[in-house]
């Protein structure tokens, strides 16, 4: 039987985005995640499958080489923190930026204790830490524009687009941590163990990120 390559995507922006990419290496999902309740998707390919897993939980199928890739936001990655994997690819996919943001004309206290309500906490104490600035933060899961409004916090840490979610909300962006985009990941074994498949696998990516994907 051949070695089976699994890569790991999560669904939505990232699986759609990612598919024409795939398709280049000539793998193409069986079925379709949005409709389909599958969790382990054949492809056109016999030896390459798709595991579809929350976006959080990529870094962590990767690390543990439970799946051999992946596709995960570098906001993801930074905050998962990148053990046991090599970051191998931009796929400029998926863009966005982590930011700081908080109500309108209601500048950060700049003295004391901030309170900072995110979903990336790791992210949010280096940022912080690494100017001198004390924060409590505040885990959250969602929605996390309402945090400041009803007095959670003094701001919030999240990724941002347009920012139309912000100004929805009465809120603005503040300060740019870091730009994010879609990186392929891949488990330090297996790109030892099953290098061969891996590299001409990446190769085939890499030359479809040269040219307009359709
Ligand atoms: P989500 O579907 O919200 O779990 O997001 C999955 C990943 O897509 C995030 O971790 C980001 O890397 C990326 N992402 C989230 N929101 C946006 C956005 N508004 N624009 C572009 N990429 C995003």
């Amino acid at each position: 039987m051949a070695d089976v390559i699994t890569i790991a995507l999560s669904k939505g922006r990232i699986f759609k985005e990612t598919l024409p990419l795939l398709k280049v290496a000539g793998i193409e999902p069986l079925d379709d995640p949005e409709t389909s309740r599958k969790l382990i998707l054949d492809t056109t390919r016999d030896d390459v499958k798709i595991v579809i897993i929350r976006a959080t939980d990529v870094p962590v199928y990767v690390q543990y080489g439970a799946a051999d890739m992946g596709v995960t936001g570098k906001d993801v990655l930074v905050e998962h923190g990148g053990e046991g994997l090599y970051e191998l690819l931009d796929l400029h996919i998926a863009n966005c930026k982590l930011m700081v943001a908080g109500l309108k004309n209601q500048p950060l206290p700049a003295t004391g204790v901030i309170k900072v309500a995110t979903k990336f906490v790791n992210c949010a104490k280096h940022y912080f830490s690494a100017q001198g600035r004390q924060v409590e933060i505040i885990k959250l899961y969602g929605s996390m524009e309402l945090a400041p409004i009803v007095g959670l916090a003094d701001c919030i840490v999240d990724v941002v687009d347009t920012g139309s979610t912000l100004e929805a909300n009465g809120l603005e962006p503040m300060e740019h941590m870091f730009d994010v985009s879609s990186r392929m990941i891949v488990n330090e074994a297996s790109m030892k163990m099953r290098n061969a498949t891996i590299r001409s696998l990446l190769k085939h990516i890499e030359s479809a990120l040269q040219k307009p994907c359709n």
